[in-house]
């Protein structure tokens, strides 16, 4: 399918790895030049590098923590008009809510909601006068079905997909859609992280662990980092102008309900 997207302009955030590297690949495939961002200049060029190589797109990488002031001016100034936003960021650690202090909320909610509300503002006036933009954040399947270590993340995503969920309705007359996309368990370095950390409290190898958990899966797997790329790609793509204020999860059929 042409995603109808060719020579439009997007930037992905803390791209160099995992799912947000794979937007990346599967717009740039989609004929879309990018501004892709994360902290390390080594990985984030070599990441911009191989993008290029692989599709033939302009690329350009910066390096810059995206969750401050000046990260995002960068981006921003770099990047210019464009249509595509990618919104993305590590997420926060698990941990006991016990243990956490305002400074670890004011970290999460500055990170996963506060960052991609920025990016939102500085980006959609543009593309609402131009009449085209997609939006897309990633957030996590812990948005609609809650996990109870990771709470940092599911209250700073909450709001962030609470904020979005009024806005989404302003901007698609417009031409510009704004939606989540939410990972469940995706084979990624975090993923695999996450789980090593898992195995060792229970006493388990990480082999014999991650086979466990990936076999309680519905799909009997994680979900593979392109699979969550292209539909990313098709959420940024011309034939998605009618969906907005949605939240799309990829779990592999893991939520249990109906809706
Ligand atoms: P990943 O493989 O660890 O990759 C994270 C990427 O983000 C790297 O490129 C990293 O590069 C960059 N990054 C992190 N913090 C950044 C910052 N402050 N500024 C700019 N770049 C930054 O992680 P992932 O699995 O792709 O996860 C992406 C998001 O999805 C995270 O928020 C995660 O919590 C969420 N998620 C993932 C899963 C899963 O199963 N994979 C499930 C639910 C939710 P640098 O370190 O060099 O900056």
């Amino acid at each position: 399918m042409d995603l109808g997207i060719k020579g439009r302009k997007a930037i992905v955030c803390a791209a160099s790895k995992g799912l947000g590297k794979a937007c990346a690949m599967k717009l740039a495939e989609a004929g879309v030049e990018l501004v892709i961002n994360s902290r390390t200049k080594e990985a984030i060029e070599a990441t911009a590098t191989e993008i290029t190589k692989a599709t033939g797109v302009k690329v350009v990488a910066v390096a810059c923590d995206i969750t401050t002031p000046e990260g995002r001016k960068e981006v921003l100034e770099v990047a210019g008009n464009v249509d595509i936003l990618v919104n993305n960021a590590g997420g926060p650690p698990p941990g006991n809510f016990r243990d956490w202090g305002i400074d670890d909320w004011q970290k999460a909610v500055n990170a996963n909601m506060l960052t991609p509300i920025e990016l939102i503002k500085a980006t959609v006036d543009g593309m609402i006068d131009r009449k085209f933009g997609r939006i897309v954040n990633i957030t996590s399947g812990a948005v609609k079905a809650p996990i109870s270590y990771l709470g940092l993340s599911n209250g700073a995503r909450a709001g962030l997909t609470g904020f979005v969920a009024g806005v989404a309705r302003e901007t698609v007359r417009h031409n510009v859609t704004i939606n989540g996309l939410l990972p469940g368990p995706f084979a990624t370095d975090r993923l695999y992280g996450n789980l090593r950390l898992q195995a060792e409290k229970a006493g388990r190898t990480f082999e014999d662990y991650a086979a466990e958990q990936a076999s309680k899966n519905p799909a009997g797997r994680f979900g593979e980092p392109d699979e969550f790329g292209a539909t990313c790609a098709f959420m940024c793509s011309v034939h998605a102008g009618f969906m907005t204020g949605q939240n799309i999860l990829l779990d592999g059929g893991s939520f249990p309900g109906t809706l």
